[in-house]
């Protein structure tokens, strides 16, 4: 599959629709930030408000050839980054952060990644990473996998614990003990998720590369793609010669991100447990008030030192509980 993207003025975005559609081309979809897409004999079209036009499929090349004419910022990319050519990654960039997606990632055979627990005071960091084949899609749907945000943590343990055992997939558990280690070595939250994405992803390829086809990779976007890459710098990539989408709510594009969601939730549930059965008490999920008073009660019980294996200590939770505690 070959990809192509240009950038048009308005008035040839005009242009094209009035083409397209004229031609019984223009399809029923929509996704975020687009004009229309079209579908012809081996291409998909899809032009975003932003005027880029993005053309996918094995007679994209052909088709944006009746475009592509002196209009400038016309940049072509192959469907897989090349890593020799940093003017073509950029563009490729570029067109992630305008959240150029292909219209029927939906569809595809994905490797999605999500991470829960980074909001939390008490608890791990849980980072999963899950591959979805296009065939198995309607199956995941069928035993209710969605956005784990809208799901129950009793709904999360049963659906994770029917997709655990058929979707190939990795899960990594950051005990708060190694994620204050990190932290106090001056790295921030963002590289660490980063990294742990990295990792989950390049253990899913390994575990089906060679038996499956992986259309893509769709991380759940929590900062810009060029960030996330600064923050990998120096780390081996293997995923980055395939297709790759950053985006927000991603989870809601394609059921491999839910999929991970709903495995990394259910290992940080059940991290939780062990540790309000270490505790004595429930602690608050979050980093409000009610966290602030169960850190202190806490630390009462014992002692500051203990902190370190259930919470994430550079939270402003840690400095107000022991305020509370001072105040008594
Ligand atoms: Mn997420």
């Amino acid at each position: 599959m070959s990809n192509a993207v240009i950038t048009v003025s308005n008035h040839k975005l005009t242009e094209m629709k009035k083409y397209y559609d004229s031609i019984g081309a223009i399809i029923d979809a929509k996704p975020q930030g687009s004009i229309f897409v079209a579908k012809t004999n081996g291409c998909t079209i899809t032009a975003y408000k932003s005027g880029k036009v993005l053309f996918q499929g094995k007679n994209a090349q052909e088709e944006v050839a009746q475009w592509n004419n002196s209009e400038a910022d016309n940049q072509l990319f192959s469907g897989k980054a090349d890593t020799s050519s940093t003017k073509k990654k950029s563009s490729i960039t570029k067109a992630l952060e305008k959240n150029l997606l292909p219209y029927n990632l939906s569809e595809m055979s994905i490797i999605g990644s999500d991470e829960v627990g980074t909001g939390d005071y008490f608890g791990p960091i849980t980072v999963a990473a899950a591959y979805v084949a296009g065939d198995q899609i309607k199956r995941l749907q069928e035993l209710g996998v969605k956005d784990s945000k809208d799901l129950t943590d009793s709904q999360i343990v049963k659906i994770a614990e029917q997709i655990i055992p058929i979707v190939p997939h990795s899960l990594l558990i950051l005990r708060n003990e190694k994620y204050n280690e990190l932290e106090q070595k001056g790295m921030n939250q963002g590289k660490i998720k980063a990294l742990l994405h990295n990792q989950a992803i390049s253990k899913v390829i390994d575990r089906v590369s060679g038996d499956s086809q992986i259309d893509g990779i769709l991380i759940d976007q929590f900062c810009q793609p060029d960030v996330f890459f600064r923050y990998l710098n120096g780390k081996e990539i293997p995923w980055k010669t395939k297709n790759y989408y950053f985006s927000t709510k991603a989870e809601r594009i394609h059921i491999a991100v839910a999929a991970a969601s709903i495995i990394a939730r259910y290992a940080f549930v059940k991290e939780f447990e062990k540790l309000n059965s270490l505790a004595g008490f429930e602690l608050p999920k979050g980093a409000g008030e009610i966290v602030d008073k169960k850190a202190a009660e806490f630390i009462e019980r014992f002692g500051e030192e203990a902190l370190v294996k259930v919470a994430k200590l550079h939270f402003a939770n840690t400095e107000k509980a022991k305020q509370l505690l001072n105040k008594r």
